[in-house]
């Protein structure tokens, strides 16, 4: 069996999506690769790469031309998503495609005014303004229903204040989609809005860039909204009615990170694959005893089936009929997966796996954080049995 029998390409690939990914090829050669390493050194990527991921057209690819995107439909996005994430630029898959275009994009899009998808979206995919969504605070992050950020109504615009905390692209955002109480009166999902706030308005600042265990390019942040005014037209969806946006968008936001997951498990079989088939040692190669065969068999396996689910839950979405508890599947499924495999490939890697210079090493801390944000495992498995069984 070759490496593309063992992997072969998602069912929902076409030609045109395979030259896609040929250009993503070409541009990680030139203009990834030899910077990357500097990049997770410095602890964020430069703001010219968000210029010529825009450029190339691999930003907002899948929102329509009107508003600047290149037309497509899910499909383009993951092509381009799980290209950078098979290669092991996380960073580029998670925080520059997958929140910016993946799910930032998607919510104007689909809630937004016709003024706020023209003001945001088209710059969004030129690479011209750098989204993030800002929902987790210091005292809650699973139970979203507890957030104590205020928009409170003031004249025809809304003053925001309270702090939120590991948002991705938090250091780069030109614009954030925060979520707000703005009504205290009532309790649970009722009386939450989002909101969109320029990083330019008075009483915003962002705190330092968080010094994670992984994804060291990705810039995570604290931001601070000191008395905050923004206008009445920066409420996105309808005031009060914050939670039914967050749910819509629920199905694909679970989906991007399953994608960017099950390409990022492919990738380090393949390296794994070759690195094996050249280590020698007691006189043979490392493929050769049977604890790598099994193990390698086991992973392909599981990698094959995760693959065509997430391949199925694709079709659903593109079909707009994929709900939130299948998706929740699919995330939970790829990134327990993407963590079972990255740790068992840097077992094969020895002492090597280790390093940073082999890509393994820096696949498996990556990896870790992929069972927590977006929802944790654990709140996955909650949503599902909640679909099946009631509360
Ligand atoms: C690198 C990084 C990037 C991030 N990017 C963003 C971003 O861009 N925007 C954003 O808003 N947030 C972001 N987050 C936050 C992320 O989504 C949260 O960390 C995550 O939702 C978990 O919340 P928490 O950290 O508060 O953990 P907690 O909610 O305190 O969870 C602690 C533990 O309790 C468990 N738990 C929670 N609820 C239940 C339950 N009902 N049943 C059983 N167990 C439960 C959890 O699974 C976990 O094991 C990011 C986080 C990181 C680390």
């Amino acid at each position: 069996m070759s490496l593309a029998t063992a992997l072969p390409a998602p069912t929902w690939i076409t030609e045109e999506l395979v030259q896609f990914q040929d250009s993503v090829d070409h541009f990680t050669a030139d203009q990834v690769a030899p910077h990357y390493e500097a990049w997770e050194q410095q602890g964020m990527v430069p703001r010219a790469l968000w210029n010529a991921l825009g450029e190339h057209g691999f930003l907002n690819c899948d929102t329509p031309e009107e508003y600047g995107g290149l037309g497509g439909d899910y499909r383009h996005l993951a092509a381009v998503m799980e290209r950078f994430s098979y290669d092991g630029y996380a960073t580029i898959a998670g925080s520059m495609i997958g929140v910016h275009s993946g799910i930032v994009a998607h919510y104007i899009l689909n809630n937004g005014s016709e003024d706020q998808k023209r003001r945001y979206l088209p710059a969004m995919a030129r690479g011209g303004k750098f989204a993030a969504i800002a929902m987790t605070e210091p005292g809650t992050g699973s139970d979203l229903q507890n957030i104590k950020t205020t928009a409170r109504a003031d004249g025809n615009g809304y003053i925001i204040n309270g702090s939120k905390t590991f948002i991705s692209n938090g250091q780069h955002a030109d614009f954030i989609i925060v979520v707000a109480k703005t009504d205290s009166q009532v309790s649970g999902s009722k009386g939450t809005s989002l909101l969109i706030v320029d990083t330019d308005a008075e009483g915003f600042s962002r705190g330092r860039n968080l010094d994670k265990i992984g994804l060291h390019s990705a810039d995570t942040s604290e931001l601070f909204f000191d008395d905050v005014r923004v206008g009445g037209d920066a409420v996105l969806g309808e005031v009060n009615n914050g939670f039914a946006v967050l749910m819509n968008e629920l199905p694909r936001e679970r989906l991007v990170l399953a994608s960017g997951a099950i390409a990022a498990v492919e990738g380090a079989l393949a390296w794994t694959i070759d690195y094996v088939a050249e280590r020698q040692l007691f006189g043979q190669s490392l493929a050769q005893f049977q604890n790598t065969r099994f193990k390698l068999a086991e992973m392909l396996t599981e990698a094959r089936v995760t693959r065509a689910f997430i391949d199925h839950c694709t079709d659903l979405l593109v079909a707009g009929t994929l709900d939130t508890a299948t998706a929740s599947m699919a995330k939970l499924k790829a990134s327990e997966l993407q963590g079972d495999v990255t740790d068992g490939c840097l077992q094969l890697f020895g002492g090597y796996g280790y390093m940073r210079e082999y890509p393994i090493g820096r696949a498996f801390v990556d990896a870790r954080i992929q069972r927590i944000y977006g929802g944790t495992s654990e709140v996955m498995k909650e949503i599902i049995a909640r679909d099946l069984l009631g509360r």
